[in-house]
Parts: structure tokens; C-alpha cells; sequence
């Protein structure tokens, strides 16, 4: 079921920030898409390849299919010919693959840099040190990722009643987007999103300089 409510209650908060609402559908049937397909919603967000894969069959061409949870090299393949944009890169390996499938599908993937705000343990995401190697390789290889556009930085913060500790994690992903774009991406004009806030801690996000947030549950309720 989805709440249409919350829907024109979240698009008014964040058409008034400018902010790009990605809906998050996972584990939830197309059907709960097309009803909010139907009120005008176009991005939605999921974490399985082949959950996406078997979606994206179903419904409309025109919808823009986000890829937010931790993606597997090997897996690639089977998204790079319709996804829109892929949240979650935490390697060079993975770019380097992703930059190859693109290529195969003659088309450039948009993708953002996956970074470790939280408190938790995570093997997954950039650390500041990583930031720092990671300019210096794009540097280098810049002539050869000409199939992946790097278009900012995606995190997540603790999951945690700690308003302060949320605001403090998002602060610090906001610096290292500006960081980045000051730095290695100086002189490009595609690297302007910053994806960052849930359901629990969006409005924090939003005040902190997020362009995009990822709201599930709020839209479709909880996930079983
Ligand atoms: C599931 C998920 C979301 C949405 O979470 P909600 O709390 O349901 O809004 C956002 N981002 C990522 C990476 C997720 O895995």
C-alpha cells in the first residue's frame, strides 16, 4: 500500500528545497511503483540486481531506475543497459566494471562515490584517506572512464536517535563533496549530487545540503 498522504506531503517539502525525491521500492510489488508512477513520481530506488532486472521488465521505459544498495562487480552486466544512476560505488574495481559495461552499451553511467559517515562497522564506502587516493587515480585515468560520469557523493548515517550525531555525520559527507568538488572535479559541471537521508532522517539531510534523498518505508510502508 502506498501512502499517497506522505507522497505529496515529502514532493511539497522538497520541490520547495529543490531536492530530488528517489522513492525506495525494495521488496515491494510493481504494482506499489505504478501507483506512485501514476501520481508522477519517475525515480525509484533498489538495492537486488535481480529484483531491479525483473521490475524494470514490468513497467514504464521512462521511469529512472536508481541503484542504491551494494553492488556486486560480477553483476554489473545485467543493470548497465537501463540503469540511471548507481548509488553505491565503494571501489575502483567497481568503477573500472562499471566504466566497461558502459562502454559495451555504448553509454556513459551516471554513478556516485559511496562514502562511511556512520558510526557502525560497514566494509562498504570510502573513508577520507580513500577520498584522497581516489582523486589521485581518477587524475590519472580520467581519458579511460569516458563510460561512467561521477556525478558526487552518497551516504548513510548512523542508525541512531542521536539528532546531533545524524547532523554531524551529514556534515561531514556535505565537506567532502565540497572537498571533491573543489578539487578533482574543479572543472565539472556533472558532479552536483549529493545523496544523503532516509526516511528517519531526511529533514536533517535536507538542512544539511542534500540534493537527493531515499525514502522508503515513509512511501510504502514497512518492509517485512
Ligand atoms: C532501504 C534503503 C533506503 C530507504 O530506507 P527507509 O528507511 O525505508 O526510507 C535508503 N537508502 C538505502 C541505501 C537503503 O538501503
Amino acid at each position: 500500500m502506498v501512502n499517497t498522504k506522505a507522497y505529496q506531503e515529502i514532493i511539497t517539502i522538497l520541490n520547495s528545497t529543490k531536492t530530488t525525491l528517489v522513492a525506495v521500492s525494495k521488496i515491494k510489488p510493481a504494482y506499489d511503483i505504478q501507483a506512485l508512477y501514476d501520481l508522477g513520481q519517475r525515480d525509484f530506488g533498489e538495492n537486488y540486481v535481480q529484483e531491479l532486472v525483473e521490475k524494470e521488465a514490468l513497467l514504464p521505459k521512462d521511469l529512472h531506475w536508481h541503484f542504491i544498495g551494494h553492488l556486486q562487480s560480477n553483476k554489473v552486466k545485467y543493470i548497465a543497459p537501463f540503469v540511471h544512476l548507481i548509488h553505491g560505488v565503494d571501489s575502483i574495481k567497481l568503477l573500472e566494471e562499471i566504466n566497461k559495461q558502459g562502454q559495451k552499451n555504448n553509454r556513459v553511467i551516471d554513478c556516485l562515490l559511496q562514502m562511511h559517515i556512520a558510526k557502525e562497522e560497514s566494509k562498504f564506502g570510502f573513508d577520507e584517506t580513500d577520498l584522497i587516493r581516489f582523486g589521485e587515480y581518477f587524475d590519472q585515468k580520467k581519458e579511460v572512464l569516458q563510460h561512467v560520469s561521477i556525478r558526487g557523493l552518497m551516504g548513510m548515517a548512523s542508525f541512531s536517535e542521536d539528532e546531533a550525531l545524524i547532523r554531524t555525520e551529514f556534515k561531514n559527507l556535505k565537506q567532502s563533496f565540497e572537498v571533491l568538488k573543489g578539487s578533482t572535479f574543479l572543472l565539472d559541471p556533472h558532479f552536483d549530487t549529493l545523496s544523503m537521508g532516509m526516511s528517519g532522517d531526511y529533514p536533517i539531510a535536507i538542512a544539511e545540503g542534500a540534493t537527493m534523498v531515499r525514502i522508503g518505508s515513509l512511501l510504502f510502508g514497512r518492509r517485512s
